[in-house]
């Protein structure tokens, strides 16, 4: 399938030829008729499978279409949850919609509102915003959303796991009763279908991976080590394996600091981004990692949400995330539209419970490598663990044949700290 399939007007055509994408992402293809056909939409997708296209290109479509209600009105609002995300998504709306002549904005908080707020005075079509700053910015008086036509609401389970819920809902109460909704969600938990429930009509469903599996081009190996020996752990692998760009996660701004200032001081070229960094030293490093000039960037789980790499090669879980839904969306930056990617995950003593429920989660066992220097005991389980030796993995499908993999029950008792390799797979 190709864009002109779906019946996009010239402007987003050659847009979209100039952004250099060929044909449509299933999200894609399967979203765009729909909201161009006007119904509303709930949509099943995480970030990386091109949904920020699948909404913003029929929405500048039909904005391009329909005759402006009022000079100024906003006729769009796009709500995410983090700044990074907000940015991202309006440097897309600015890319395929160069050639439409809307006008869009951005606005999210940690900043001055001025640069914002005069940017909303020019008139804006299409507005992405953060809940914070635009509720706001609507009580100040100089945001009114009752022009609104369509509304989209991005990463809702982010928002429910952020606590903006409640925002969200305040937001909704100021948007007109006659409008096109569409709403995205990478899970779709109880609490999410209610709050779909709340703001759809008659909604077409769209989803591209079922919620909560893994990635399937992604590589993934689990490393068990002690807490102590992370930092060698990933000092060897990124030598090892000559990663050439990686995002390494922890799950504290404190742990992130430190483990670019230990990359620092090894001269690897790393650095930290989390919510403690003014929204200026975000965006600088978020540059400095996109442009290669910095190899690592370390984020925490917040902070992460949204950034968008082409061709980051690996994720490296410096530290295992205790909702096993974060693991997927962490994994979930690399491998990106249908690039192979690779995810190491470092799991001491502490985290052996958080690997259980991502497991049970994601349905399969992740590899674990036990050929490396500073291995630690591998679990004792009831149930048999999934080993692999230290070399190139097969790609990892839930069903696919697993031939290097073998079954290996751990001997009950022992308590060695370390060994090196000697339980390597066929
Ligand atoms: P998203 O899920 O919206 O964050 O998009 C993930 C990445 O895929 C972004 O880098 C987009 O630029 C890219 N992308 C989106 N749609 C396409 C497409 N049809 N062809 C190639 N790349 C795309």
């Amino acid at each position: 399938m190709n864009f002109e399939q779906l019946h996009l007007i010239a402007p987003i055509l050659d847009a979209l030829r100039e952004e250099g994408y060929t044909s449509p992402t299933p999200i894609q293809q399967q979203a765009i008729p729909l909201v161009l056909q006007g119904h509303d939409l709930l949509g099943c997708a995480q970030t990386g499978t091109g949904k920020t296209a699948a909404f913003s290109v029929p929405i500048l479509q039909l904005l391009h279409q329909r005759p402006r209600a009022a000079s100024r009105a906003i006729r769009a609002l796009i709500l995410t949850p983090t700044r990074e995300l907000a940015i991202q998504i309006d440097e897309s709306i600015a890319a395929y919609g160069r050639h439409t002549g809307l006008r869009h904005a951005v606005i999210f908080g940690g900043v001055s509102q001025k640069p914002q707020t005069d940017a909303l005075a020019k008139g804006c079509d299409i507005l992405t915003a953060t809940p914070g700053r635009l509720l706001d910015l609507i009580q100040q008086g100089l945001i009114t959303l009752q022009h609104i036509e369509i509304f989209v609401l991005d990463e809702a389970d982010r928002m429910l796991d952020m606590g903006f819920i409640h925002d969200v809902r305040k937001v909704i109460s100021k948007l007109p009763m006659r409008r096109q909704s569409l709403f995205f969600s990478a899970t779709m938990p109880p609490e999410i279908m209610q709050l779909a429930d709340a703001i759809l009509t008659k909604p077409q469903k769209v989803a591209v991976t079922p919620p909560s599996t893994t990635v399937e081009a992604i590589r993934q190996s689990l490393y068990f080590v002690e807490k102590s020996d992370k930092r060698a752990l990933l000092l060897h692998l990124i030598r090892q394996h000559d990663i050439p760009s990686a995002l390494v996660f922890t799950r504290t701004k404190h742990g992130a600091d430190r483990v670019a200032k230990d990359l620092v001081r090894a001269g690897i070229k790393a650095e930290a981004i989390h919510g403690n960094k003014s929204q200026n030293a975000r965006q600088r490093a978020l540059t400095n990692f996109k442009s290669g000039e910095t190899r690592i960037l370390v984020a925490t789980d917040i902070a992460a949400r949204g950034i968008d790499v082409d061709k980051l090669s690996h994720v490296i879980n410096y530290e295992i995330p205790n909702i096993p839904e974060t693991y997927v969306h962490r994994i979930g930056r690399t491998g990106r539209a249908g690039a192979a990617g690779t995810a190491f995950s470092f799991c001491d003593m502490e985290e052996r419970a958080y690997i259980r429920d991502i497991h049970k989660l994601i349905a399969i066992q992740i590899p674990v490598v036990h050929d490396h220097p500073f291995a630690a005991e591998a679990p004792v389980e009831a149930s048999p663990l999934l080993t692999v030796a230290a070399r190139p993995q097969p790609k990892l499908q839930t069903n696919a044949p697993q031939s290097d993999i073998q079954w290996q029950v751990p001997s009950k008792g022992r308590r060695k700290k370390k060994w090196y390799g000697t339980r390597k797979a066929v």
